[in-house]
Parts: structure tokens; C-alpha cells; sequence
């Protein structure tokens, strides 16, 4: 089985647990570094990313993250995670977690497409298209040469990218009953495990 963490200081983490349920994964709630200890991915859910800020800071989470991440842990976050995520945030905010090459712009869609849904075609998931939900989102307004594209408005915005084993979404897949893209981020997670157990013989 494969387990997957959701931070779970604020935000909307029960409704990524039940997508990763549905998807066959099992998932664990984390306030802790020693929660993140034999995780295959870990997820940062919407919620609000100054809050995750000062609370991952708090529970001495930050500085476990990075590491993990810079272990190898595959790590996707959605909205305000995808926020903890960058390296860049537009505005005087410093970054929080810092490890995406992407700049965003919080709350940049405005006060009409606050929020707004979108029927958008995302490859890697097939082709049926996938309904996506935005909430106060985060605009992607620079990626890097690393990062991949896996998903755009029609006018080009980037909404869904991945570095290596990083994937930011600035929409909410955990809020529609499409598993796909819990399912996507499982296929990471279980590279990962395969290589870890490959590791241990
Ligand atoms: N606007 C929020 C922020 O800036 C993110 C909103 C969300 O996660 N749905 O943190």
C-alpha cells in the first residue's frame, strides 16, 4: 500500500485523504516531522498559504519538507500549497518552502475570476477532459526551463507543472469526484517506493 501524507494544519486535507482513499492510497495527516518519516508523497492542500507559512514554521515542518524533498519525496501541491511550493512569490512575500522553479502571483485572477471552473484537456490523464475548480488561485506567471507543462488556460496560463517530482496544480482536484490526478501523483509515489525497496535488498 502506498502511503501518502497530507499537511494538515489548515485547508481542505479530509478531502484530499478521501480522493487518496478512492485512488487506493492510504493517507496519513501531518503536524510533525516525524509524521513524514516512510511516506511515498506528500501533499499540500488549498487552504490559505500564510497561515501554512507560519504554521509549518512553527511545528518545525519547513526545514523537514525541504529535506525530504531534496531526498527524492515526491511532493504535489494544490492551490495554496502550490503557493508553498514556488521559489518566486510575486509582491513582498518571501518564499515559504521554495523549491519549484516557478513564480506566482497570489489571489492574481482578480475579483471576476476569483473563482471560476474550467473543463481543461490534460494529457498525462487521457482524454477526457478534467473539471477544474479555482478558488482565490494563484496565477503560475514564470516556469523555469526544468518545468513541465501538463495543463494551461486557453490563454496560455500555466494551471497544472511538474519538476521532476514536484507537481503544482492551481486548481482543486480533490474537490470533484475525478480521481485521475490523485491517481497521476500515485503513479509517482509508487516509482519512489520501488526504488526505496530496491535500495533496501
Ligand atoms: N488565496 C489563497 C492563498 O493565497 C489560496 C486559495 C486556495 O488554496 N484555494 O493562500
Amino acid at each position: 500500500m502506498i502511503t501518502i501524507g497530507v499537511l494538515a494544519v489548515q485547508g481542505d486535507f479530509a478531502e484530499h485523504a478521501h480522493a487518496l482513499r478512492l485512488a487506493g492510497a492510504s493517507p496519513r495527516e501531518i503536524r510533525s516531522p516525524v509524521h513524514l518519516d516512510g511516506l511515498d508523497g506528500l501533499i499540500l492542500p488549498g487552504g490559505e498559504s500564510t497561515t501554512f507559512s507560519r504554521l509549518m514554521r512553527l511545528y518545525g515542518l519547513t526545514p523537514a519538507i525541504i529535506a525530504a524533498a531534496k531526498n527524492g519525496l515526491p511532493i504535489w501541491g494544490t492551490c495554496a500549497g502550490l503557493i508553498a511550493l514556488a521559489q518566486e512569490i510575486t509582491g513582498d512575500n518571501p518564499p515559504i518552502l521554495g523549491l519549484m522553479d516557478i513564480a506566482v502571483d497570489r489571489n492574481a485572477y482578480g475579483r471576476q475570476l476569483d473563482s471560476f471552473e474550467a473543463d481543461i484537456a490534460i494529457p498525462a490523464l487521457g482524454v477526457l477532459p478534467f473539471h477544474a475548480i479555482f478558488i482565490r488561485a494563484p496565477k503560475i506567471v514564470r516556469a523555469g526551463r526544468s518545468v513541465e507543462l501538463l495543463a494551461s488556460l486557453p490563454d496560455g496560463t500555466p494551471v497544472a507543472v511538474r519538476q521532476g517530482a514536484l507537481l503544482c496544480t492551481s486548481f482543486h482536484p480533490e474537490l470533484t469526484s475525478d480521481t485521475r490526478f490523485h491517481r497521476y501523483f500515485l503513479t509517482l509515489a509508487q516509482e519512489r517506493q520501488t526504488r526505496r525497496n530496491a535500495a533496501a535488498v
